[in-house]
């Protein structure tokens, strides 16, 4: 079944391993395990109509469909980032404190790692193949592509012209930019800090 449908597209980000974990196996499973953790906690800090879709090695990609409100749907995905963001900061910090017995490079620089998170909106189709849920077209390829970016904060809350069109305060927010998506072209986009999302519970 493939339909289509107006969604607020989410990307979270775990970053901050891939410089220094070589490739050793204690270091390598350990890194996995504590990923997986904080993953863990993002996706248990996301609730209807905001659905994890899928994990993407350090990152999960939510939606939510807009429904007949756009702009309250993407208030709640707001909100929702700002959870997870306090989420994976509580996580990390209870990760750390349980892994201080052992030396490998995960488990020491657990403090380095940090979260971003890519919002936009669009329609796409959602396409439903053999048991998954499979979301596809341009708006999507866009959303990833927002991840190679030259930001240079290690952590932070990228929205388009489009997630901010949603959400009126986001123009006193942060600062304004362009991201180069390849493919696609410059697309203006909103960076701040995740302490300026809206934390109002819906
Ligand atoms: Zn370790």
């Amino acid at each position: 079944m493939i339909r289509l449908a107006h969604v607020q597209l989410v990307i979270a980000d775990i970053s901050g391993y891939t410089d220094f974990i070589v490739n050793r196996s204690v270091g390598l499973l350990h890194a996995e395990q504590i990923v997986s953790e904080l993953l863990e906690a993002i996706a248990a800090n996301s609730r209807h109509p905001l659905t994890l879709n899928k994990f993407e090695g350090d990152a999960a990609l939510l939606y939510a469909e807009s429904g007949d409100d756009p702009a309250t749907a993407a208030a709640d995905v707001l909100a929702q980032l700002g959870a997870m963001f306090d989420a994976f900061a509580a996580t990390r910090g209870a990760i750390a404190a349980q892994r201080t017995g052992c030396n490998c490079d995960a488990c020491t620089n657990i403090h380095s790692l940090r979260l971003k998170a890519f919002m936009h909106c669009g329609e796409i189709a959602i396409k439903h193949l053999h048991g998954f849920v499979e979301l596809a077209g341009e708006e999507v390829i866009l959303l990833h592509r927002l991840l190679k970016n030259d930001v240079r904060e290690r952590e932070y809350v990228m929205l388009t012209a489009a997630a901010c069109a949603l959400w009126p305060a986001a123009a006193g927010e942060g600062r304004a930019g362009s991201a180069e998506c390849e493919g696609i072209g410059r697309v203006p986009v909103r960076v701040l800090a995740s302490d300026r999302l809206p934390r109002a519970a819906v």
